[in-house]
């Protein structure tokens, strides 16, 4: 694996700046693309899912987290209040307390359970200085998060739905889960008392993990404060592990908040908070993309998923209409021109790129492209459309294979 720090600095994907602050990167053109097609999966698969998108504001009052339990055990990790117009606010720790409240409010039936919340959103963690670097640890998060509010009945389905978008998300992504977790609470005052809720809950999760098949290690005093949860461990280049998904279920901040439906029976009920995550923090799974691929990113996430390399400025007509049939088709090219240095010097700069296509005198008279992969394999010339039509479609099934192997021999 690799060091995402220096690929991200070699590839030009995010930054820092001292006056802007330790932990508080900046995300250059390149890097911003692969953020921005990220969220867009998610936020696709959670469509289709069945979640509603929200937006919340970054700050609260100082109450909400009075209520929520984050200011009694959590308080450590969260910026000091700010005072405004007699009132404290802060930078929220969490999405968890907002997403309470826009479910309190307006009253809700049972019909409309499981009611899924789901927002990308900023939060913030005041991480000492000398913890912080690159993208794994930053001051400033945007978490892909969400809230499902169920009844006890459903906790199990809709536990288990997460996982399995996890599952998809990391084979989509190319990423490879180091091991499963059930985190569960330690000694110490870190976590709510209330047993017959943490045994409830732990329980729960654990017939979701058996019903999953998936293999799994307790762990103690790793638990959110409020509840056991399911975390999806990943690795980074130097074999230190990380969470990067999560799904959790919570009976603690439903009672908090005060959270009610009304039954069939027409009478009041608690709901369950569900809370999952399935990629974590946008910081943080990029930089797991980063080291997985060594900033050779699956064609769908790629910044410039192909370069077109006419073989001499003869061909640079060709090239340019390739690169704006490219566009059209919602695809993100370049065109890496003779001027730029001879043709292997071009193919070795694309390196990274997945899809390289090159149109010399033959090409260009007939209307083909040849095009060759990242991984060194080359195809027969084809028509221009042919290959944008394949390469869409790979991308648009975001596939981690440049190629289809039905289509072998190359
Ligand atoms: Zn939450």
């Amino acid at each position: 694996m690799h060091d995402h720090r220096r690929i991200g600095r070699d590839l030009d994907l995010f930054g820092t700046d001292p006056l802007i602050g330790a932990g508080l990167p900046f995300w250059l053109p390149d890097g911003a693309t692969v953020r921005h097609v990220l969220e867009e999966y998610v936020r696709g698969a959670e469509r289709r899912a069945g979640y509603r998108h929200v937006y919340s504001p970054v700050l609260g009052k100082r109450e909400l987290y009075e209520i929520s339990g984050h200011w009694d055990h959590y308080s450590d990790d969260m910026f000091p209040p700010m005072e405004v117009g007699g009132e404290q606010v802060v930078l929220r720790p969490s999405l968890c307390p907002h997403h309470a409240l826009i479910y309190r409010s307006r009253g809700r039936s049972y019909r409309e359970l499981p009611l899924r919340i789901a927002e990308l959103g900023g939060m913030y963690r005041s991480e000492l200085s000398g913890v912080l670097g690159g993208l794994t640890r930053v001051r400033a998060i945007q978490l892909n998060d969400a809230h499902i509010f169920c009844t006890l009945d459903q906790v199990a389905d809709e536990a288990h739905a997460a996982l399995e978008m996890i599952r998809d998300a990391y084979a989509a992504l190319g990423i490879t889960a180091a091991r499963y977790r059930l985190s569960l609470p330690g000694p110490g005052g870190k976590y709510v008392a209330d047993p017959e809720k943490w045994r409830r809950a732990t329980a729960l999760l654990t017939a979701v993990l058996d019903r999953s098949g998936v293999p799994c290690e307790a762990a103690e005093g790793e638990a959110a404060f409020y509840g056991p949860k399911i975390d999806v461990q990943v690795s980074d280049q130097a074999g230190r592990e990380s969470t990067l998904s999560t799904v959790q279920v919570d009976f603690h901040q439903p009672e908090r908040f005060g959270l009610r439906y009304t039954g069939a029976d027409g009478e009041r009920h608690r709901p369950v908070m569900v809370h999952r995550s399935i990629i974590g923090s946008v910081e943080r799974a990029v930089a797991q993309l980063i080291e997985e691929h060594g900033g050779a990113f699956p064609a769908w996430l790629a910044p410039t998923q192909l370069v077109v390399l006419p073989v001499s400025d003869a061909e640079l007509p060709e090239a340019e209409a390739l690169a704006r049939r490219c566009a059209d088709a919602g695809l993100r090219a370049e065109v890496a021109g003779a001027g730029q240095g001879s043709l292997g010097a071009r193919i070795r700069d694309a390196r990274l790129v997945p899809y390289q296509a090159v149109i010399g005198a033959r090409e260009a008279a007939r209307g083909l492209v040849a095009l060759r992969l990242r991984d060194g394999r080359r195809l027969d010339p084809r028509p221009a459309g042919e290959i944008t039509d394949r390469i869409r479609a790979l991308v648009a099934a975001h596939r981690t294979a440049l190629w289809d192997p039905a289509d072998a021999p190359f």
